[in-house]
């Protein structure tokens, strides 16, 4: 089973659409990146946590053909804006994507994305949407993912953690509920949400980020959601060899 972390950059990636790189050092390729998707490949099942606006570069990039359905942690632009480029799946698979999110999140697609859910103007609906459970199994043919679901915290709202083959993926997270920790235990991955160095009412910045990876100790901590103030190689050169700064194209082995 295989995750790529398809863009590990904040809301505006880096640089922003103004070339504006802020600490980034814009010769290091890893200091590209677009904004926070990830895929989770299980032989011949094919999940996507989030549709960014830059799904279609990322599924290019990284050689990707196929899709079954999507993860969503919340409806905000940056992680689902690229909704639409997903088309030719239904094609392929002649069948509608599912996807999976809070009722909140879903209510929001629908409304923003309704050609995708109800068709219109010709069109025809191309997606089935679908409650997320506590613990939801994806399922097709011999392969399954067993994903454990959780809110947390994401400025004014919430926003859903993903924990699949003791790896958790939390990109969008302000805070975490005490009461939540214990299923953050005994991971071999935790990718965590990390935007900068100063406080944000709706991430966690580094000195938080750090200190829940020294609460918890995952195996290995990867930082995404990755603000411009951030640059790669000051983050590998002063982080503990098992905290690492993700870069768009990442792959792990869970
Ligand atoms: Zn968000």
């Amino acid at each position: 089973m295989e995750l790529i972390i398809l863009g590990c950059g904040s809301s505006l990636g880096s640089p922003w659409i103004s070339n504006y790189w802020g600490n980034c050092d814009k010769k290091n390729k890893f200091n590209r990146r677009t904004r926070c998707s990830a895929f989770i490949k299980k032989g011949n099942l094919s999940i996507l946590i989030d549709s960014s606006p830059d799904i279609k570069e990322q599924f290019i990039k990284n050689k990707i053909n196929n899709l079954d359905c999507v993860l969503y942690t919340h409806e905000h632009s940056d992680q689902t804006s690229g909704i639409f480029e997903l088309r030719p799946f239904f094609w392929k698979n002649k069948k509608k994507i599912n996807i999976y999110a809070d009722s909140r999140t879903l209510k929001a697609l629908k409304k923003k994305y309704d050609f995708c859910f109800y068709g219109g103007q010709g069109y025809i609906p191309i997606m089935k949407p679908n409650l997320i459970k506590k613990k939801h199994k994806i399922i097709k043919g011999k392969n399954n993912v067993i994903f454990d679901t959780f809110k947390v915290e994401h400025g004014k709202i919430t926003s859903t953690a993903y924990i699949f083959n003791k790896t958790a993926y939390l990109s969008d997270c302000s805070n975490i509920k005490t009461s939540d920790f214990n299923k953050l235990k005994n991971l071999n991955y935790l990718i965590i949400d990390c935007l900068k160095f100063k406080r944000h009412p709706g991430h966690l910045n580094l000195e938080t980020s750090l200190k829940i990876s020294y609460y918890l100790k995952p195996k290995k901590t990867i930082l995404t959601n990755l603000h411009t103030e951030l640059d790669y190689n000051f983050l590998k050169k002063n982080l503990p060899k098992n905290i690492l700064p993700a870069y768009d194209g990442m792959r792990l082995k869970i």
